[in-house]
């Protein structure tokens, strides 16, 4: 490790300590400590940031390994983002939505396992505000638990569904939908309208701003590796996601689909994704980072080194067999190869014990809601 780097981790980790004791004003991560460590590719730098990571995570949130159950509701999309395998343009692409049954029975096989936070995610199909609220309100009542651990007799439900009229986001609050998460994936606005026909940044933080003024436990995040994306840039989102207070934060490596634009592109490097992470959990400690299921689907599952870089989140697919094949955002998805077995509830716990044993933490069985709450 450098004596620069050293002298960045140091800066960033007392950063990262005050703003867990709530010494405030703290001063947001400086960009170049960040650009500078995401740059050290070397085993001490990585040893370092594991360490520094890790205490950032126990000191923030305790060393803890919660579990969201993923549930994939739509695989149809009307967008057009150039990086996914969903986009409208796809015509390869298998569609499919599923009914209000199959998500209660989904997220009913998750309770059975214990969890108790039920992430509904598809691409921006126009579903029918009125009947995702009553999916919402079906599935918050499938779940409700008057013994629960953690004293919310109701599960958490959280939307990934891209980017809708503030006034749906309002109806599916009322209807008790407690968090959505919606990645940046790049703050580079010139990078974010190549990669995204017809949209800007700026639609998406505001849609962000919408969210947060209904009271969202509100998720961001970034993909690492994008084509056109620099280190410098990714450095600038960290340091600046650090500053927003995010509840979640997801770092995904890009991977290319072979049926879109950028199928012929590099794939995003898995070192510079976990060094990604380890310096979000460092500029943010108070937020819930998980192993993405992308880390997961490269030639071998990276989710154990995720923690160890410091998230604390692990997301298994409770979609019927049929969708998690279908819902083909990268290729190679982890998770489509599993069978119906693989969500028996003690199949689900074994291996959340089994990812928490290997990264030191002990498994949270409770909703696991925003530190800021
Ligand atoms: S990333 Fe989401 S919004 Fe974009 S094309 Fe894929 S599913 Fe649609």
């Amino acid at each position: 490790m450098t004596r620069e780097a050293g002298m960045a981790l140091g800066r960033l980790s007392e950063r990262a300590f005050a703003v867990v004791a709530g010494a405030w004003p703290v001063e947001p991560p400086a960009p170049d400590d960040v650009r500078l460590l995401l740059d050290s590719a070397d085993e001490a730098t990585a040893d370092a940031l594991k360490a520094a990571a890790s205490r950032a995570r126990d000191s923030g949130l305790g060393p803890r390994l919660v579990a969201r159950a993923l549930i994939e509701i739509s695989s149809y999309c009307g967008n057009s983002c150039r990086y996914c395998g969903l986009n409208a343009c796809n015509r390869l692409a298998r569609r499919y939505s599923l009914s209000e049954d199959e998500i209660v029975e989904s997220a009913s096989r998750a309770f059975r396992a214990g969890l108790r936070t039920i992430v509904l995610q598809s691409g921006e199909d126009g579903r029918d505000t009125a009947e995702l609220s009553a999916i919402i309100g079906a599935v918050k009542r499938a779940g409700f638990r008057p013994d629960a651990v953690d004293g919310a007799g109701y599960p958490a439900v959280t939307l990934s569904l891209g980017e809708r009229p503030e006034a749906d986001y309002a109806a599916w609050k009322e209807a008790g939908a407690d968090r959505y998460l919606m990645r940046m994936e790049t703050g580079d606005r010139e990078l974010y309208a190549a990669l995204h026909d017809g949209r800007g940044l700026d639609s998406r933080l505001a849609c962000h701003a919408a969210l947060r003024r209904l009271g969202y436990q509100l998720g961001s995040g970034i993909m690492v590796g994008l084509p056109g994306q620099s280190v410098s840039g990714i450095a600038l989102d960290l340091a600046s996601m650090a500053g927003g207070r995010y509840a979640m934060l997801g770092i995904g490596p890009f991977i290319p689909h072979p049926d879109t634009p950028l199928g012929d592109e590099t794939p995003g490097d898995m070192g510079l994704a976990l060094r990604a992470t380890a310096l979000a959990r460092i500029c943010s400690p108070w937020s819930w980072i998980p192993a993405t299921t992308a880390m997961a689907s490269q030639e071998r599952d990276y989710r154990v080194d995720a923690l160890l870089y410091g998230a604390n989140v692990v997301m298994p697919n409770f979609s019927p067999a049929y969708a998690r094949g279908a819902y083909a955002i990268y290729p190679g998805k982890r998770c489509a190869a599993e069978s119906d077995d693989e969500q028996r509830p003690e199949r689900a716990t074994d291996s959340l014990r089994r990812l928490a044993d290997a990264a030191g933490l002990a498994v949270d069985p409770g909703r696991a809601d925003d530190a800021w709450l």
